[in-house]
């Protein structure tokens, strides 16, 4: 994603802004809500949730990029990491907007 238009007021929202604007938010059951504002007309955009169990793969994923050499072994395990982060991740997603 490097811009695009905000759904309240139509203006461009560059990458710039975004990482200008980023911020946490912790809810409930230790569950930290990531999200970035329009600059423009304050807009809330939540980028994604994590909870324990996502912050503890996110931790196992950057120990694993900083082995040398980066085998093919090891980028399996970081691809099957990936993979259960983005699973948990829309799980965790589905269950905290569910309950809004
Ligand atoms: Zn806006």
């Amino acid at each position: 994603m490097q811009k695009f238009d905000c759904n309240e007021c139509d203006e461009q929202v560059t990458l710039a802004d975004i990482e200008k604007t980023v911020g946490k938010e912790e809810l409930h059951d230790n569950i930290i809500r990531e999200y970035f504002k329009c600059p423009h007309c304050n807009k809330e955009y939540t980028t994604h949730y994590t909870n324990e169990e996502i912050r503890a793969l996110q931790k196992r994923m950057r120990m694993v990029r900083k082995m040398t050499p980066m085998t093919t072994k090891n980028m399996n395990i970081l691809n099957g990491l990936k993979r259960q982060a983005i699973y948990l991740g829309n799980k965790l997603k589905k269950e905290v907007e569910g309950h809004e």
